[in-house]
């Protein structure tokens, strides 16, 4: 396995968080995306439907959703499920052009675009926090400050 910087392992980081919180309600619960099963957002894992070597759809939103680690990882991120509920979420072929998307090949990144897509996450995970638990506020502290 390739090693990734630390810039790139931050934005994984809080991309992560953002996917979880962005598809979870008030308590932080959210279902996984393929088997339909609740579960708290800290026990969800971000789920990659192309898997996050293809990076041109690594940090696309429509290809990562909040899966449980039997889904995710028992079973491989259960590709034909994840393929249905992007086509349920966003419409019939999204998960192709997801496939296409994904086999276009090269795709680089500086390192300054990974510093500037992880403050454009924590931004957003900034702003849904209001609508979020006392808890998972306090959890997500890091993340309310506005960074300079
Ligand atoms: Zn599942």
């Amino acid at each position: 396995m390739s090693k990734i910087s630390p810039e790139e392992n931050k934005l994984d980081s809080t991309f992560g968080h953002w996917v979880k919180l962005q598809h979870s309600d008030f308590q932080g619960n959210a279902k996984c995306c393929t088997c339909g099963r609740y579960y708290s957002w800290d026990k969800l894992q971000a789920g990659h439907y192309r898997n996050r070597f293809d990076k041109a759809t690594k940090y696309d939103e429509r290809n990562v959703h909040p899966q449980c680690i039997q889904c995710n990882y028992f079973k491989s991120g259960a590709q034909v499920n994840h393929a249905e509920f992007i086509n349920r979420k966003y419409g019939a072929g999204v998960s192709q052009e997801l496939d296409r998307k994904a086999k276009m090949g090269v795709c680089q990144r500086k390192r300054y675009d990974f510093i500037f897509m992880e403050n454009e996450y924590a931004d957003k995970i900034r702003e849904l926090l209001p609508s979020k638990s006392p808890e998972i506020q306090l959890k997500m502290k890091q993340y309310k400050r506005r960074k300079k």
